[in-house]
């Protein structure tokens, strides 16, 4: 019956990851409450934050986790990983060296989670287009070569952001429905 239905939903666990101030927190904001913080400090991040989705009918709840401001020190611990099937490993299209740092996140993130973690790699803050130091070519480039989905984002314009949460529930839904 209906409620044994409800029983069957399902679950999942997404991590946000990326360098300090690229703009996780405000991805988050803006896909679960359509928010913004134009001058946010890491202290706004909430542990995690629980999102109804649906999918082929089935109601989904994607439980997304966020830092609090830890990765500044390298110190996003194991148990921040543990149980994640999802992951928006995030850079600033603005700032070079938040790219550059991608291939430390997806080490991490293959040391302390399953390989199977479906990720994509985003390119937030587009709006800055004028100041861009990462072309949409070299993300998409990246990405291929890392086997990862890949979208281009601004939390400021809510560009992407809801196609971005939704192309990672999706394709962890098809994995294991
Ligand atoms: P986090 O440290 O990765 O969680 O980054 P935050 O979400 O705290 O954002 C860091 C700073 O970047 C804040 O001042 C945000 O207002 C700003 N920011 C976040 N997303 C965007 C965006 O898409 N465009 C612009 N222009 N600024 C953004
Ligand atoms: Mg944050």
């Amino acid at each position: 019956d209906g409620e044994e239905e409800q029983s069957q939903d399902y679950l999942f666990k997404i991590v946000m990851i990326g360098d300090s101030a690229v703009g996780k927190s405000n991805l988050l904001a803006r896909f679960a409450r359509d928010e913004f913080y134009p001058n946010s400090k890491s202290t706004i991040g909430v542990e995690f934050q629980t999102q109804k989705m649906v999918i082929d009918g089935k109601e989904i709840k994607a439980q997304i986790w966020d830092t609090a401001g830890q990765e500044r020190f390298r110190a996003v611990t194991s148990a921040y990983y543990r149980g994640a099937v999802g992951a928006l490993l995030v850079y600033d299209i603005s700032r070079r060296q938040t790219f550059e740092s991608v291939s430390r996140w997806l080490n991490e993130l293959h040391t302390h989670s399953d390989m199977n973690v479906v990720t994509i790699l985003v390119g937030n803050k587009t709006d800055l287009a004028n100041d861009r130091e990462v072309t949409t070519a070299e993300g998409k480039a990246l990405a291929e070569a890392q086997g990862l989905f890949f979208m281009e984002t601004s939390a400021l314009d809510s560009y992407n952001v809801r196609a971005a949460f939704q192309t990672v529930v999706k394709e962890i839904y098809d994995i294991l429905s």
